[in-house]
Protein backbone atom coordinates (compact mmCIF):
# COMPACT_ATOMS: atom_id res chain seq x y z
CA UNK A 1 0.00 0.00 0.00
CA UNK A 2 0.98 3.34 -0.95
CA UNK A 3 0.58 6.68 1.21
CA UNK A 4 -1.96 9.00 0.10
CA UNK A 5 -0.40 11.88 1.79
CA UNK A 6 3.09 12.25 -0.58
CA UNK A 7 0.68 13.19 -3.71
CA UNK A 8 0.61 16.91 -3.98
CA UNK A 9 -3.00 16.74 -6.25
CA UNK A 10 -5.91 15.02 -3.91
CA UNK A 11 -6.83 11.85 -5.84
CA UNK A 12 -9.72 13.07 -6.87
CA UNK A 13 -8.40 16.34 -8.83
CA UNK A 14 -6.33 13.49 -11.09
CA UNK A 15 -9.23 11.74 -13.52
CA UNK A 16 -12.65 12.54 -14.65
CA UNK A 17 -16.00 11.36 -14.15
CA UNK A 18 -17.24 9.73 -18.23
CA UNK A 19 -21.09 10.19 -17.01
CA UNK A 20 -21.93 8.24 -20.11
CA UNK A 21 -19.50 4.63 -19.15
CA UNK A 22 -19.09 6.18 -15.50
CA UNK A 23 -15.34 5.44 -16.32
CA UNK A 24 -12.53 7.61 -14.09
CA UNK A 25 -10.42 8.78 -17.19
CA UNK A 26 -6.99 9.54 -16.03
CA UNK A 27 -6.32 13.31 -16.39
CA UNK A 28 -2.12 12.39 -15.57
CA UNK A 29 0.33 10.87 -17.23
CA UNK A 30 -0.28 7.81 -19.41
CA UNK A 31 1.84 4.74 -20.60
CA UNK A 32 0.68 3.22 -23.72
CA UNK A 33 -2.91 4.17 -22.76
CA UNK A 34 -2.78 3.01 -19.23
CA UNK A 35 -3.11 5.36 -16.16
CA UNK A 36 0.29 5.93 -14.27
CA UNK A 37 1.09 7.51 -10.94
CA UNK A 38 4.55 8.56 -9.92
CA UNK A 39 4.72 7.45 -6.02
CA UNK A 40 7.44 7.26 -3.45
CA UNK A 41 7.02 3.49 -2.41
CA UNK A 42 9.16 2.52 0.44
CA UNK A 43 10.92 5.60 0.39
CA UNK A 44 11.68 5.05 -3.37
CA UNK A 45 10.40 6.92 -6.19
CA UNK A 46 8.52 4.32 -8.73
CA UNK A 47 6.46 4.56 -11.83
CA UNK A 48 3.25 2.40 -10.86
CA UNK A 49 -0.27 2.00 -12.58
CA UNK A 50 -2.68 4.19 -10.89
CA UNK A 51 -5.39 1.66 -11.27
CA UNK A 52 -3.62 -0.63 -9.04
CA UNK A 53 -3.04 2.12 -6.50
CA UNK A 54 -6.70 3.01 -6.89
CA UNK A 55 -7.83 -0.86 -6.52
CA UNK A 56 -5.41 -1.37 -3.16
CA UNK A 57 -7.08 1.73 -1.90
CA UNK A 58 -10.81 -0.11 -1.45
CA UNK A 59 -9.61 -3.54 -1.52
CA UNK A 60 -5.95 -3.98 0.15
CA UNK A 61 -2.82 -5.24 -1.07
CA UNK A 62 -2.96 -6.99 -4.84
CA UNK A 63 -1.18 -10.40 -4.18
CA UNK A 64 2.04 -10.46 -5.78
CA UNK A 65 1.89 -11.76 -9.72
CA UNK A 66 -1.53 -10.73 -10.08
CA UNK A 67 -2.91 -8.33 -13.11
CA UNK A 68 -5.69 -5.62 -12.47
CA UNK A 69 -8.03 -5.62 -15.14
CA UNK A 70 -11.13 -3.47 -16.55
CA UNK A 71 -14.43 -4.66 -16.73
CA UNK A 72 -15.27 -1.42 -18.95
CA UNK A 73 -11.51 -2.23 -21.26
CA UNK A 74 -10.30 1.31 -20.46
CA UNK A 75 -6.49 1.57 -19.44
CA UNK A 76 -7.13 5.00 -18.29
CA UNK A 77 -9.43 4.07 -15.70
CA UNK A 78 -9.44 4.12 -12.35
CA UNK A 79 -12.74 3.45 -10.54
CA UNK A 80 -12.47 0.21 -8.63
CA UNK A 81 -15.67 -0.83 -9.53
CA UNK A 82 -14.67 -1.51 -13.04
CA UNK A 83 -11.56 -3.09 -12.16
CA UNK A 84 -11.33 -6.76 -10.84
CA UNK A 85 -8.17 -9.13 -10.31
CA UNK A 86 -7.17 -11.22 -12.76
CA UNK A 87 -4.88 -13.78 -13.59
CA UNK A 88 -2.28 -14.19 -16.87
CA UNK A 89 -4.30 -16.12 -18.28
CA UNK A 90 -7.11 -13.72 -18.31
CA UNK A 91 -4.55 -11.11 -20.19
CA UNK A 92 -3.62 -13.62 -22.46
CA UNK A 93 -7.44 -14.22 -23.68
CA UNK A 94 -7.92 -10.20 -23.54
CA UNK A 95 -5.04 -10.28 -25.80
CA UNK A 96 -5.95 -12.66 -28.71
CA UNK A 97 -9.70 -11.48 -28.61
CA UNK A 98 -8.00 -8.27 -29.78
CA UNK A 99 -5.83 -9.93 -32.10
CA UNK A 100 -8.65 -11.38 -33.19
CA UNK A 101 -10.72 -8.44 -33.26
CA UNK A 102 -7.79 -6.23 -35.06
CA UNK A 103 -8.07 -9.34 -37.85
CA UNK A 104 -11.77 -8.12 -38.64
CA UNK A 105 -13.29 -10.99 -36.54
CA UNK A 106 -15.57 -8.97 -34.40
CA UNK A 107 -17.75 -10.31 -32.39
CA UNK A 108 -20.17 -8.17 -33.61
CA UNK A 109 -20.63 -9.99 -36.64
CA UNK A 110 -22.18 -12.52 -34.41
CA UNK A 111 -24.70 -11.11 -33.31
CA UNK A 112 -28.73 -11.94 -34.22
CA UNK A 113 -30.93 -9.22 -34.28
CA UNK A 114 -32.63 -9.96 -31.46
CA UNK A 115 -29.12 -9.50 -29.61
CA UNK A 116 -29.32 -6.26 -30.77
CA UNK A 117 -32.13 -5.10 -29.93
CA UNK A 118 -31.52 -7.17 -26.70
CA UNK A 119 -28.25 -4.51 -26.13
CA UNK A 120 -30.69 -1.19 -27.28
CA UNK A 121 -33.79 -2.82 -24.78
CA UNK A 122 -31.23 -2.83 -22.21
CA UNK A 123 -29.52 0.68 -22.78
CA UNK A 124 -32.60 2.75 -23.57
CA UNK A 125 -35.24 0.78 -21.95
CA UNK A 126 -34.02 -0.41 -18.58
CA UNK A 127 -31.48 1.96 -18.35
CA UNK A 128 -28.50 -0.39 -18.06
CA UNK A 129 -25.17 0.80 -18.38
CA UNK A 130 -22.54 0.07 -21.01
CA UNK A 131 -20.45 -1.88 -19.07
CA UNK A 132 -22.66 -4.30 -17.73
CA UNK A 133 -24.39 -4.82 -21.01
CA UNK A 134 -20.49 -5.40 -22.69
CA UNK A 135 -20.06 -7.82 -19.84
CA UNK A 136 -23.00 -9.66 -20.53
CA UNK A 137 -22.70 -9.62 -24.33
CA UNK A 138 -18.60 -10.53 -23.80
CA UNK A 139 -18.12 -7.47 -26.10
CA UNK A 140 -16.23 -3.98 -25.43
CA UNK A 141 -17.80 -0.64 -24.06
CA UNK A 142 -16.77 0.88 -27.51
CA UNK A 143 -18.55 -1.51 -29.76
CA UNK A 144 -21.64 -1.50 -27.25
CA UNK A 145 -21.62 2.37 -27.46
CA UNK A 146 -21.38 1.82 -31.31
CA UNK A 147 -24.71 -0.21 -31.33
CA UNK A 148 -26.68 2.01 -29.50
CA UNK A 149 -25.82 5.26 -31.44
CA UNK A 150 -26.92 3.36 -34.63
CA UNK A 151 -22.87 3.49 -36.06
CA UNK A 152 -23.02 -0.56 -35.95
CA UNK A 153 -26.28 -2.41 -36.86
CA UNK A 154 -28.13 0.41 -38.31
CA UNK A 155 -30.46 -1.44 -40.17
CA UNK A 156 -31.96 -2.93 -37.41
CA UNK A 157 -34.08 -0.79 -35.19
ZN1 LIG B 1 -13.88 2.30 -16.52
Amino acid sequence: MFLMQKYKLPWNERYRIDPDTGCWNWLMSLSHGAAQLHAVVDGERKTIRAYRFAWEQVNGPIPPGVQIRHDCDNAACVNPDHLRLGTQLDNVRDMDKRKRANRGYTSKSQLTSSQVRDIRFRLEVLGDTLISVARDFEMSRMQIRRIRDRQAWARID
